[in-house]
């Protein structure tokens, strides 16, 4: 035996920024008008800005590299150093931002308890701090859907009572939207019923929405003024960047009616991963994310990798399997051969 044959493979789950272009990306990448955007003079960064915006009901948005950059610039907007950022247990943030609110925005996390990513209204009340001897509570910030709790949706409710936590503290409230399409969709409702009630939100088109690359990050015409200086600083002027929005413009217009698809897909997998006996809590099973508890993790991930179904190992003992619309319904079913085999 020499070099073995590659494994076809069935479907990639790891992540749905796995996604490759589809042939309207490219072509709409191929055709794009471009100028320099570090002046504002790229058209089609420009109208992905406007739509965005019109989409989440804001004034005004800019485009980044990526949704921790995004993220980043809104915490730098938001906060002065000393302070600390109130969040969600296991925000994205904090746990997978590699602790640059601190080294670039000099503040830190206070986590909130969240099951199911749902951090309680009263909870986040009482995170605020305000006495001289601690540091003083800056900004707030939401995640919807939580990634790591299992892609869980905060309640149109809740989200209207923790805005009016931060309304009532005179706190800028920010949400961690990378799959917010995915939000809006579980919950049917238009995406401005849940950021409207944000000062800043930051949308990932390369998620679930399949864009090769890129976020946008939506707020006042004020605030976006200064994420632009941040940006700058963070490295992410990008130039000639309307290749990359005009990919994006075409998720936008083609990829959230899909969203629904990905989530029956993904109900279909985790009641056949429970069938098989997998330790799945089904209660956090609500978009396109599914983890399982199981002992020797990456030895199972490799196990199915080498079967042609890809997944990812987090820690030990979980996995995560993650829809998206490049996954149809007969690699699904090829999946969930090899992984209730
Ligand atoms: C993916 C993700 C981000 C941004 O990640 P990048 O890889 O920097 O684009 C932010 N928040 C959440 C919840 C995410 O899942």
């Amino acid at each position: 035996m020499t070099a073995s044959t590659p494994v076809p493979l069935i479907a990639d789950l790891r992540s749905d920024t796995v996604t490759t272009p589809t042939p309207e990306m490219r072509e709409a990448m191929a055709q794009a008008q471009v100028g320099d955007d570090v002046y504002g003079e790229d058209p089609t960064v420009n109208a992905l800005q406007a739509e965005v915006a019109r989409l989440t009901g804001h004034e005004a948005g800019l485009f980044m590299p990526s949704g921790s950059m995004t993220n980043q610039a809104a915490i730098a907007v938001h906060t002065r150093r000393g302070e600390e950022v109130i969040c969600a247990e296991g925000s994205h943030i904090y746990e997978w931002e590699l602790g640059m609110m601190a080294a670039f925005s000099g503040v830190v996390p206070r986590f909130v308890p969240a099951p199911l990513g749902v951090p309680a209204p009263e909870d986040v009340r009482r995170a605020v701090l305000r006495s001289p001897h601690q540091s003083p509570s800056g900004m707030i910030s939401l995640e919807n859907t939580h990634n790591k709790a299992g892609g869980t949706v905060i309640p149109l409710d809740v989200l209207a009572a923790i805005r009016a936590v931060a309304d009532a503290e005179g706190l800028p409230l920010h949400l961690d939207g990378a799959r917010v399409f995915n939000a809006a969709t579980a919950l049917n409702v238009p995406l401005h019923d849940i950021t409207r009630h944000f000062g800043t939100v930051s949308v990932c088109l390369s998620k679930g929405l399949g864009a090769p690359v890129g976020s946008v990050l939506v707020g006042s015409r004020a605030h976006m003024k200064e994420a632009h200086r941040y940006r700058k600083m963070l490295g992410g002027g990008m130039r000639q960047a309307g290749i990359l929005a005009a990919a994006a413009l075409v998720a936008l217009r083609d990829v959230p009616a899909r969203l629904r698809e990905d989530h029956r897909r993904t109900r279909q997998l985790a009641e056949a991963l429970v069938n098989a006996g997998f330790d799945v809590d089904l209660a956090a099973v609500q978009t396109n994310i599914i983890y399982a508890a199981l002992p020797d993790a990456q030895a199972r991930v490799d196990a199915w990798a080498a079967r042609g179904v890809r997944a990812s190992a987090l820690g030990h003992d979980r996995v995560r399997f993650v829809l998206h619309h490049q996954v149809s319904d007969e690699a699904l079913e090829g999946a969930i051969a090899v992984l209730t085999a």
